[in-house]
């Protein structure tokens, strides 16, 4: 059956989202953290819809949430609503004390990319500036300019006259031995042949589809500190980050940093009714209305369940269970640090990736990760691959997964690595 859905969906869907040619299933129902495909084989989900079933497919009282809110409004343009100010309120509770009080927020459209869009608007218009610092190996969305920020070049370069005006600099992941924030610094400090003074330096501070970087802690802070310092606005994409991901509601808040702009989105309503928002510092409220507008931002599914989903995350520690999971993840793999065909073991909460490369030239072992892959979900368990070479394979759980799951997930993986490199 699924290889029918599969044909099907090939004859018109011409640019399908990559993942069916990967992952060659045709999902018929969720639970938690499994997935049941139209031919009755379950699958542990450790794809969880790209980092947006935060807490796994349906969950009951979000689905409960949804279903109330579907028999009173489900759509209502920028008027306020009960469904909407609980939403807002409950994602302001959620920013740390300092800038909860200081920060606005705006309804930006469905998607990421529908959010990363107007914070780079947001700040032009309030800086009165046009270009735009963004780091090599980020991903910020698929649209003209989000692609035109994201730092991985292959879908971009196939677009002629992508927004203009970006200028990318290397991402300091941890363990970095360059010290690429004074490269940042001083290029931004040099206003005779450095890059013009930006409206904006976009950060993703775990970079997931890039294959899992996360920022050394310096750099952060020092990213922070020039931006600051030179006036320019600090956006942080917590799109895939946010919402509990890497074991704080955001990942700024490990970093010790305040963003000027948060974006987020993904995981905000739990269950997949989509909604995006920035939050931003009150002094850039300087765009005039209806510079950043949209027909779907007013999904009052997604603020129904997102209330829900807060809820559940500070009453069942969810954040707690993210640290523990993750802690347990890393000891389960930490014994591929020995497997020559393993680089690199990395990863903040649930957001883990093993970066695999060939042992003889080094070179980053992209159909190793593919076969990878395929076996895994041979073996029961759906995994993402990302990276510039698509040579990291990434575990993004629901963030309410159980040790038990954990566990077995882990030991698939490793004897997928084991099968493919034997
Ligand atoms: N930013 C980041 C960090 C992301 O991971 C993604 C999606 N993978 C986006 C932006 C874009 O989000 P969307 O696909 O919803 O437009």
């Amino acid at each position: 059956l699924s290889a029918e859905y599969l044909a099907r969906q090939d004859r018109w869907e011409s640019n399908a989202r990559t993942y069916p040619r990967h992952l060659p299933i045709a999902p018929a129902e969720g639970y938690g953290s499994f997935l049941r495909d139209v031919d009755g084989n379950v699958f542990i989900d450790f794809l969880a819809g790209a980092g947006v079933l935060s807490l796994g497919h349906n969950h009951p009282a979000l689905v409960r949430a949804v279903t109330e809110q579907l028999g009173q409004l489900t759509h209502a343009l920028d008027f306020p609503t009960p469904a909407k100010d609980a939403f807002v309120r409950a994602q302001l509770s959620m920013l740390p004390p300092t800038m909860r009080d200081r920060m606005k927020m705006h309804f930006c459209g469905p998607t990421g990319a529908n959010a990363v869009e107007a914070a780079v608007k947001l700040c032009k218009v309030a800086t009165g500036r046009g270009d735009v610092v963004s780091f090599q190996g980020g991903f910020h969305g698929s649209t003209h300019a989000t692609m035109a920020l994201s730092g991985l070049l292959s879908p971009k370069q196939a677009v002629p006259n992508i927004m203009p005006g970006v200028h990318f600099f290397p991402f300091c992941a941890d363990g970095c031995d360059t010290d690429c924030a004074s490269y940042l610094e001083r290029s931004l400090r040099d206003s005779n042949g450095g890059v013009p003074l930006p409206a904006a330096v976009v950060l993703e501070l775990v970079q997931g589809e890039g294959g899992v970087y996360p920022a050394s802690a310096e750099f952060a802070r020092r990213v922070r500190e020039v931006t600051r310092s030179l006036g320019i606005p600090l956006v942080v994409d917590e799109v895939q980050t946010g919402c509990g991901r890497t074991g704080t509601w955001y990942a700024f808040e490990q970093y010790g940093i305040e963003p000027d702009v948060v974006v987020a989105s993904k995981a905000l309503s739990g269950i997949g009714t989509p909604v995006a928002v920035i939050f931003y510092d009150a002094s850039l409220d300087t765009w005039a209305p209806g510079t950043h507008i949209g027909t779907f931002r007013g999904n009052q599914l997604a603020f129904a369940a997102g209330v829900e989903a807060v809820r559940i995350v500070r009453e069942e520690d969810v954040l707690g269970n993210v640290r523990r999971r993750g802690e347990q993840i890393r000891g389960r793999l930490a014994g591929l640090a020995d497997d020559p065909h393993v680089r690199d073991v990395r990863g903040r909460g649930l957001m883990w990736g093993v970066e695999l490369a060939d042992p003889a030239t080094g070179r980053p072992a992209t159909a190793l990760a593919a076969a990878v892959q395929t076996e895994a979900l041979q073996r029961g368990l759906i995994l993402e691959l990302g990276g510039r070479d698509d040579s990291v394979v990434r575990l993004l759980p629901p963030l309410n997964v159980t040790a038990e799951v954990v566990d077995t997930a882990c030991a698939i993986l490793v004897a997928a690595l084991a099968h493919a490199t034997a």
